[in-house]
Formats: C-alpha cells, structure tokens, sequence
C-alpha cells in the first residue's frame, strides 16, 4: 500500500469522522437549547453558554477526525466511514446506561427504558457497518443524521412529557421514533455515497458557527409591555423593594449574629425602621413572593403549591396598582425559578427581567446527551464559580438594577423597581473574597451536596455532618456579607444621584433557610423560626427614624405600607397592616407551609403547617395533629414545646389558624403539573428527585 493510499484513506476516514461528530454537535444544540427556546419561551430565559457550545464543537471535531482516521487505519474504508455513527452512539449509550443507574438509585425507573432504547440503536448501528445482508438492511443506522436524532430527540420529547409515566406519554416517544426511523430509510435510499467530502466538512462547520452566532445573538429577552398613560400624582416618591431570597434574619449582624455579615445594613438602619419580628408569609418563594405583591396570606392568594399554582390573573397586586398610578414598574430577579410570567408574579411589571444565567453545568434538560454528561461531570467536581453559577450574582443585579434607575431618569415619572437578589440560596458561591471570609469551607464540596443533603437531612431524617454544616454556614454567611457590600454599592448610589431623598426603600427576604436546624436542611418544609423569620427595613423619606419595632409584622404588610406612604390608597380587605401606623401590642401575624407533593413520600413533610406568632409566642399546628408552643422570648430557638403549660395561649391563637385553613379550602385548585416548570425547580433544589 503506498504512502499517498494510506494518507487518502486516513483522510477520508478523518472528514468522515469529523463531519458526523459535527452532525451531532449540530442535532444535540438544536435540540437542547433552540427547540426549547421555540416551545416554551415564557419558561426558559436561559441564554446559551457561549464558552461550552464552542468547546464542545471544537472537541467533537476533534474527537470525530482523530476517531475516524484511526478507524480506517484499521478497518476497511467504507466500513470505518460507518464506524464513525455507531462510535457516537457508543458515547451516548454510556451516557445513558450512567443515566439509568443514577436514576434507578433513587428508586426511579424513568430512564431505563430509554437506555433499553438506545442500547439496541447501538446493537443496530453495530450491524449495519457490516458488508453483509443483515448489515445492508439495516444501513441506515449508520446514518449519522438518523443515528443522532435517535440519540438525542426522544430522550428530550420523554423528558418534556415528564418522562414516560403515563402510556400516553409512551406513545408519543414510540411515534416520534417510528417518524425518524421512516425518514432514515427514506434517506438512505437516495443516499449515493458514504463518503463525506471537504465541501461537506465546510458546509456542516459553517452551520455550526451560524447556530453559535444566532444563540449569541438570540438571548431571551426581558418582558416590556406598555404603560399606561395615567398622570401620577405631584411629588410621587419613588418605590424600591428589595427581597434578599433565602436570607434568615438571625444571620445577619444587624439582628444580633455573632459575625458581622452586615455591615452596610447596620449603617443604612441608622436612617431607617427596622422590624426585629419580621416574617415571611409563606416557607418559600412562591407563596411568599406572592403574599408580598397582594398583601394577602397564601391561604387566600393560592399560589402556594410546589410545582403548580400561579399567582391568579385575577389578584389585585402592588405593581398593578403603581401601574395604574401612573408609576413605571420595573423587576429585576435573580430567582428564575419562581419570579417568572408563569407563575404569575410579573402582573403589573412593564419591564420583568428574570433571565437564568447561563451556566455551563446547570443547563436543566436531564436529557442525557455527551453536553448533559460533560456538563454532570464537571457539576460533580469542585469546579470555577463563572462555570457552574447558574443564576445571576449580585453584583449583576446591582448594575441592571442601576442601570434601570438611569432609565427611569430620563422619564418624568415615579417608579417601582424590585430587585431580587439569590446569593444566599443554595447553591451558594460567593466570589471572593466572601468565599473564605468565615472559616469551615471545605474546598472537595461539591455543588451536588446540597441535593444529597437535602434528601439525607430533610427527607430521610440524618443528622447534618458537622463539616457540612460547617462549611455551608461559612458560604451562607459569605454570601449575606457579599450581598450586603453591593446593597452598599446601590444605596450609595442612590445617595449620590439624590434618588433617594424621594424613594421609599425596603428591604426584605422571602423566607429563610434550614441549616440542620430542626432537622431540616433548606426551606420550604416548615415554619420554624429559622424558616420564616427574615429582615425588614424601612426607608420613608420624611419619617424620622424610629427605635426598633419588635410587634410581630408580615410580608403581607407591605402593600398597604408602600401604597399609603406613597400616598396611595390600599385595596380593602387586606390581611396586613401599614406598618407606619401604630400597631397593637396583642398583634398575632401568620405563616404557612405547604406540603410538595414531589416529597409526599417523605412522610414528616406530608402535611401543612401552618403558625400564628404574637411578640412573645407561637402557636404551630400541623394537619397531622401537631401542636406546639413556643415562648419564642425565653426560647427564640424554639427547643421546648410549652403547649401543655399554656392552653390557654393554645386556646387564644388556634381560632385564627382554624379561619385561615377555612381560606385554603375554599380555594378552587389551580394545580396544574408543568414537567418543564417542574425541571428548572429540580435544578434549584426544590424538587429533588421523585
Ligand atoms: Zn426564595
């Protein structure tokens, strides 16, 4: 065999590697990210990762040259150039059978039957590189185009259909194939050669580097809507609402802890109220969000339930009623999980930003795929935070944030901005030097361990280990203290450009976080102290700052708060209070939990809870007969239940619970199971797993 044989031979096997690994890459993109983007537009607002895309073109075209050339070194050439497809499939099926094991663990069996699938496209593709009756019946599996669209489409279609639970759903997986396959044999009919050629090579390449361009030059866009023209009213101060995700108040140096997490805060409270008995109306996002935007308890508003229902089209909310004012509305939300249209939490905002950032490991498609095991790979590693941070930081916030108030500068109108900030929530990673700021951060944890601490601790009942507990409180705390020194960034700002002598500012959080803490780990499962307890402070301009406000107050108080000291009229009917109106001393607020019914099976979780809170007690019933009492001065950490010594502080507070469950149930049911809202929650942790 002469030199320029063998070059010609290793040459053709190369380009057909290559050209069928760019196929894939080609098919895998498509079908990840812009068949995503066309279907569900109002779910994912998840920009392309620009880096990984290309590192992933440029590592298939490597791998598929190098592949195939060898191939042909060792094969005859019209068997290695159909060698190329089923080395491919290989790839995937160990993708798959590793998706199938990680599934079939945790006691799902959803994934196995796609193995199963693709295991036998592998068996197939085997076959068809043969010369031999068999082998030529089934050629068309060692169609590249066909091999990749079998690899990849009916996982993603099983996975949008929330796997193949239901036999409808089966259904539809087996029709999408039986349709590729048809288009295979149709194909290979018409196919004259194997070979790929270098115009075939250039023109697949050329395709990927336009799919590249157009997911660099397509990024979801905000939600603007028009305003209404409505004069406001003379000197209407400006309104700014900022909601700290996942910050519990005991954390925070402000409220009294141990290490100086706040400073900023600390300085900012010296002109503004601060409310030392601050809740949350609800244990998670959702709910709480909801309640703040409606001045209602979630019992009323509805929008309560894990992986289902929105906010009603029809609830009367703050942004609304600004709107109608007169006001531009603006949000800006780092929590993409829950603060988007579909939950309904974007009513009244003429511009809602709640775009994901893109990241490379957290890319919510679970279909497996070589981007989706690359991606899971790198998620188990300890790994660079520009990589794996999956929603936006702080500091981001902070300068669209800015970058809005310069907007509302140019109008002549008052505005309503919310700002919402995710630091703290797991997965936690603050930049430096916030990450070694406080000690006990274990430089192997990976970014899973926080799933895996949520099923052992919360759902199965463990302790939290020591250095977990360690090392998640020194990124929780890191995270409140890097929050708090861009809080200072935008407050000083606000200073500088005068905003601020005409805007009320407050600021909150949505609920607070479990770090073993009654033997739960994250929130959303109970209305501990921990949970449900978070800051609030108050900024009015021309209110003189006032001591310290230790009545119990809500996150439903502060539509009727911002409304009146706007000088707006609040809707009648509300469940809070303005808070710059003296409030009784007996006040009793209250606060809910909702079971998710994705964790039914864990059994402790399997109930609603909910909590009436006065300045000193509360009273917790559960639906599962539960009823504590906490002296919540003596006992803030609530260890000893005193319901037995006090029936009659039982006695005073259950009515109110009783009237709010009466609420709940003549809720109609909005739930409705969305597998897609379902995946970007899972991603966030709330639903991890079955
Ligand atoms: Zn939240």
């Amino acid at each position: 065999m002469s030199e320029i044989l063998i070059r010609n031979r290793m040459l053709a096997g190369a380009l057909a590697g290559y050209c069928s690994w760019i196929i894939y890459g080609i098919v895998e993109l498509s079908t990840l990210q812009f068949t995503a983007w066309i279907v569900m537009p109002r779910h994912d607002l998840r920009p392309l990762q620009i880096g990984m895309t290309i590192a992933l073109f440029f590592g298939y075209g490597l791998i598929g040259a190098l592949s195939g050339a060898i191939l042909a070194l060792c094969l005859p050439l019209a068997q290695a150039l159909r060698a190329c497809t089923s080395l491919i499939v290989s790839a995937l099926t160990l993708v798959y059978v590793y998706a199938a094991m990680d599934a079939w663990t945790r006691g799902e069996h959803r994934a196995v039957l796609l193995a199963v699938g693709i295991t036998g496209l592998l068996i197939m593709s085997c076959i068809a590189i043969r010369d031999n009756a068999v082998g030529r019946l089934l050629r068309p599996f060692s169609n590249p185009w066909g091999a990749c669209m079998l690899g990849v489409i009916p996982g993603w279609i099983a996975n949008r259909l929330g796997w193949v639970a239901q036999l409808r759903n089966l259904g539809i997986v087996v029709a999408i194939v039986a349709v590729i396959v048809a288009i295979m044999f149709g194909f290979q009919r018409r196919r004259k050669s194997e070979a790929f050629t270098l115009r075939s090579a250039l023109g697949l390449s050329a395709i990927a580097v336009l799919l590249v361009v157009a997911g660099m030059v397509y990024t979801p866009t905000p939600l603007l809507t028009a305003y209404k023209q409505t004069q406001p009213p003379p000197n209407a101060p400006n309104i700014i609402l900022i909601v700290l995700d996942t910050v519990r108040a005991d954390h925070m140096s402000l409220y009294g802890y141990d290490r100086d997490t706040t400073p900023g805060l600390r300085a900012f409270a010296k002109d503004s109220i601060v409310f030392l008995n601050s809740y949350s109306a609800g244990d998670f996002t959702l709910p709480s969000h909801a309640s703040m935007f409606t001045g209602i308890y979630p019992a009323r508003h509805g929008a309560h339930e894990h992986l289902g229902s929105a906010l009603s089209p029809n609830a009367t909310v703050l942004a609304e009623i600004l709107q109608s004012k007169g006001y531009s509305t603006a949000a800006i939300a780092s929590n993409h999980a829950y603060l988007t249209a579909h939950y309904g939490l974007g009513q009244g905002f003429e511009y809602f930003d709640s775009r994901a950032r893109p990241s490379a490991t957290k890319t919510y498609r679970d279909c497996p795929s070589l981007r989706e095991g690359i991606a899971g790979w790198l998620d188990r590693h300890p790994s660079d935070r520009n990589l794996t941070l999956m929603y936006r930081d702080a500091e981001e916030i902070t300068r669209l944030g800015m970058d809005r108030l310069q907007e509302f500068s140019k109008q002549r109108r008052p505005f309503f901005l919310l700002l919402n900030y995710m630091d703290a929530h797991s997965p936690r990673l603050p930049p430096q030097p916030f990450r070694d700021l406080y000690p006990g951060r274990n430089p192997l944890d990976a970014m899973k361990r926080d799933l895996e601490l949520k099923e052992q601790v919360s759902y199965l009942g463990r302790p939290l280990p020591e250095v977990d507990r360690a090392h998640v409180v020194s990124q929780y705390d890191g995270a409140i203290a890097y929050m708090d020194s861009q809080l200072s960034v935008l407050i000083g700002d606000l200073r500088k450009s005068g905003v601020l002598d005409n805007t009320i500012l407050a600021i909150t959080s949505d609920h607070g976080e479990s770090i073993g803490d009654h033997g739960f780990f994250d929130h959303a499962m109970s209305v501990y102290q921990e949970q449900i307890r978070v800051p609030l402070l108050l900024r009015v301009p021309g209110v003189s700052h006032r001591d310290p406000i230790s009545v119990p107050v809500s996150g439903v108080d502060l539509l009727p708060t911002l409304l009146e000291s706007a000088g707006l009229e609040a809707p009648q009917g509300l469940d809070g209070n303005n808070l710059l109106k003296e409030l009784p001393d007996s006040r009793v607020v209250y606060a809910e939990s909702y079971p998710n019914p994705s964790k039914l099976g864990a059994n402790r979780l399997a109930r609603i809870e909910r909590a009436a809170i006065t300045r000193q007690w509360k009273l917790i019933v559960s639906t599962k007969g539960k009823r504590e009492l906490y002296d919540l001065v003596n006992d803030p950490k609530e260890l000893h239940n005193v319901a037995d010594s006090h029936p009659e502080m039982v006695a005073a507070l259950e009515p109110g619970l009783a009237k709010l469950s009466m609420a709940a149930k003549a809720q109609p049911s909005t739930r409705s199971s969305d597998p897609e809202a379902l995946r970007k929650l899972k991603s966030l942790g709330y639903a991890g797993g079955q």
